[in-house]
């Protein structure tokens, strides 16, 4: 007779700490001012055709700094979409939730002023990455995932709106960390009340939040900054305020009284283009590998995935000020550093980039 098989008490299971960032939203091809060198005669302006998209450029930025990020959205079956997957590609994201579309590429032609700041025309109608929908996400989009980062421009039309929110609560209900920035950009919305509506329902569902000065006015109703802050962080974990040349303002939850200026590095910037998705990249990456060191030193964390949130989040509110501050400062130095090139992803730094220029900061 067979002897039965031997009964062996299987560990508690325990997983590796999840890090992965998942990014939503819009991929473009960002057009920016190259001059007048075709014809200098003519004065006719010339375009550089740069991969662009805010979300697109938060996950580039992730995996640029050595971290593992996906990207959910949509190009056209167009020369440009190819173009798209393959920088995408290039800078280590993960496209297998790149889907390709019949409608065209979206396009955003970017103008700038003499001092670098920037207004868009977009030629998007509708453009393929307003056509993703809720089955285009992969079944494992999630799995080993730590935050999930969005914006609004995937809130402006269906179906790409209701893949964004349906995103967003199978991320939550997996337990990561939901991240937003309103990027508001009027000439995208019929009008700024459905706008205002989405940006507030992104800002409710996440719980990281990152805005600039003028959103967070726009959406507050408040008529200062610090006020507008601080009433955002009323209901956030973290709320980070870019202020460009300025550096950045943190509000934390349970001391919004307080809000932490981080200063800026001083740079001679060229076109501020993704500048705020470098900041934001670099900083969700560096809190990443905060979050694993103090919530899971071992690299293992033995909890079920769908507790990470509320273990990250309780962990972020008791982290202290010096190391919420330095992962500003780094922010703010990849932030810095992507201003002094042309472009988003093509300006976007490398960790020792960042570490190398944050280095000269005290007590970091
Ligand atoms: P957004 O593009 O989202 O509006 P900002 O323009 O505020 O974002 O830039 C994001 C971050 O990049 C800033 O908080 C700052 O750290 C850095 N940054 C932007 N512009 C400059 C600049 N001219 N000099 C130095 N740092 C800058």
């Amino acid at each position: 007779m067979e002897k039965p098989a031997e009964v062996t008490q299987s560990p508690v299971p325990s997983r590796p700490f999840p890090s992965r960032l998942v990014s939503m939203g819009e991929i473009l091809i960002d057009f920016t001012p190259a001059g007048t060198g075709f014809d200098p005669e003519s004065g006719n302006p010339l375009f550089s055709q740069n991969p662009g998209g805010a979300p697109a450029n938060v996950a580039a930025c992730f995996a640029g700094l050595g971290g593992r990020s996906s990207f959910l959205g949509a190009v056209g079956r167009d020369a440009f979409g190819s173009f798209l997957r393959r920088a995408l590609e290039q800078t280590g994201v993960d496209c297998g939730g790149l889907a390709v579309k019949d409608e065209g590429t979206t396009l955003a032609f970017v103008n700038l002023s003499p001092s670098g700041e920037r207004s868009f025309t977009f030629r998007r109608s509708p453009g393929a990455d307003t056509v993703y929908c809720a089955d285009d996400i992969p079944e494992n989009a999630f799995t080993d995932a730590l935050f999930f980062h969005f914006g609004s421009l995937s809130l402006t039309a269906e179906p790409a709106r209701s893949a964004t929110f349906s995103a967003a609560s199978r991320a939550a209900a997996g337990g990561l960390l939901l991240s937003f920035d309103p990027n508001w950009r009027p000439a995208l919305w019929s009008s700024a009340s459905e706008a205002e509506k989405a940006m507030h329902a992104g800002i409710d569902a996440a719980g990281l939040v990152k805005v600039s000065e003028e959103e967070a006015m726009l959406l507050t109703g408040a008529r200062d900054r610090i006020t507008a802050g601080r009433m955002l962080a009323e209901s956030t974990i973290l709320t980070v305020m870019t202020l460009g040349a300025e550096g950045c303002l943190l509000f934390r939850p349970g001391k919004p009284e307080e809000p932490l200026p981080v200063p800026p590095f001083p740079v001679s910037a060229v076109d501020t283009t993704g500048a705020g998705d470098a900041f934001w990249g670099a900083f969700l990456f560096f809190l990443g590998e905060t979050l694993r060191r103090t919530v899971s030193p071992d690299g293992k964390a033995p909890v079920p995935a769908e507790n990470v949130r509320s273990l990250c989040a309780g962990q972020i509110a008791e982290l202290p000020e010096a190391e919420l501050r330095r992962i500003a400062v780094l922010a703010n130095a990849a932030g810095a550093l992507c201003t002094t090139k042309k472009g988003a992803i093509p300006a976007l730094p490398s960790r020792r980039a960042v570490e190398q220029l944050a280095a000269g900061v005290p007590a970091l």
